[in-house]
């Protein structure tokens, strides 16, 4: 099952994940991500700790989209002011020339 990085919120099979804690002696009081409704192969199971180390990269990667797309909105609103900036200049010809 592909789970994609980051923390699993949903299962394939449409359930909410659930956060339980390992009670084996390999993994003892290790949290981890699991189907809120199925445990098997075909549905969710995910260290906690993995996820939210997977998590931190999947935000980082965001917020970097995030500024990037806030630089080109910043220079958008340059250009359009600049625009703007035109379009009075030719009204108020016009308007003097009235
Ligand atoms: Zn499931």
């Amino acid at each position: 099952m592909d789970l994609g990085p980051g923390i699993p919120h949903n299962c394939q099979c449409g359930a909410l994940t659930i956060v339980l804690t390992s009670g084996t002696s390999r993994n003892p009081g290790r949290k981890f991500y699991r189907c809120g409704a199925i445990l098997g192969p075909n549905h969710v199971f995910k260290w906690f700790d993995e996820a939210q180390f997977e998590e931190f990269d999947v935000l980082a990667s965001k917020q970097t989209m995030i500024i990037n797309d806030l630089a080109q909105i910043n220079k958008d609103i340059v250009e359009l002011k600049n625009d703007l900036g035109e379009i009075i200049e030719v009204i108020e010809q016009i308007i003097t020339k009235l």
